[in-house]
């Protein structure tokens, strides 16, 4: 095929060697805190002040983190390949965009987001969000962190399942498998007959779904995957 459309999902996996914790990281920030209190609605609805701060300190984590060579590989993907590729994260980080990539799907929302609860209007986020932030739009005092909770629906899924029924080639990097839908790509991409790839330093819950796996680090493995595909 001479300009496949790709489709590439990515997880925290891609934002470890950047210096952000993954989820089953130890010692890291998820580790210190129970999903239940800092990634759901109730967990907010208890107790918003630690949510805020939880948020607050990935931010500000995330605000001096750098990309590395597999966030760089799929920028220059979208920018060289003659096809389609969409590119999806999980991740809240901006690291794919300073890297260079355009259009990312933030499908769990974005650490540099404020949403209104109110009105559902969105902002650039101040570095430090506060409990009862003021919404510019509808002035009430219901900011929360734009990111998608455990039990909430995820962004852009009709674009995403639009993108996953056309594809050809479908990537996951550094992804557990764990999560909803996202876990489900796989199956979707399977179905219509793309191929696929699996990239992970351990394999993920799904990796027997995958045609094609190649463990190891990101900075590794995607940058020798996007140079087979430029060819
Ligand atoms: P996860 O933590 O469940 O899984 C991470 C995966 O990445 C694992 O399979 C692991 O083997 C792999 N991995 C670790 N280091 C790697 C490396 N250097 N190269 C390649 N692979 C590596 O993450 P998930 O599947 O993305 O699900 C976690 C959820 O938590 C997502 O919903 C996401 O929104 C959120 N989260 C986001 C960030 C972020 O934005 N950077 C960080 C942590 C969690
Ligand atoms: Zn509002």
């Amino acid at each position: 095929m001479a300009h496949p459309s790709i489709v590439i999902l990515t997880g925290a996996g891609i934002s470890a060697e950047s210096g952000l914790g993954t989820f089953r990281d130890e010692g890291g920030l998820w580790a210190q805190h129970r999903i239940e209190d800092v990634a759901t609605p109730e967990g907010f609805a208890r107790n918003p002040q630690l949510v805020v701060d939880f948020y607050n300190a990935r931010r500000a984590q995330a605000a001096t983190a750098t990309p590395n060579a597999g966030h760089v590989a799929l920028a220059r993907l979208q920018a060289e390949h003659q096809g389609d590729v969409t590119l999806v994260t999980q991740n809240v980080d901006d690291l794919h965009e300073k890297a260079g990539s355009s259009d990312v799907i933030h499908m769990h929302g974005a650490l540099n987001s404020a949403l209104c609860r109110a009105c559902d209007h969105r902002w650039p986020a101040p570095l430090e969000m506060r409990v009862g932030g003021v919404c510019p739009s509808c002035a009430a005092p219901r900011a929360r962190p734009d990111i998608v909770w455990f039990g909430e629906i995820p962004y852009h899924m009709e674009r995403i399942e639009r993108a996953l029924a056309a594809a050809d080639i479908f990537a996951a990097i550094g992804t557990s498998g764990n999560v909803y839908p996202a876990a489900g790509f796989v199956q979707m991409a399977t179905h219509i007959g793309a191929k696929t790839v699996e990239m992970n330093l351990d394999p993920g819950e799904t990796v027997a779904l995958f045609e094609d796996t190649r463990p190891g680090k990101a900075s590794q493995t995607v940058p020798a995957w996007v140079d087979e595909i430029l060819g």
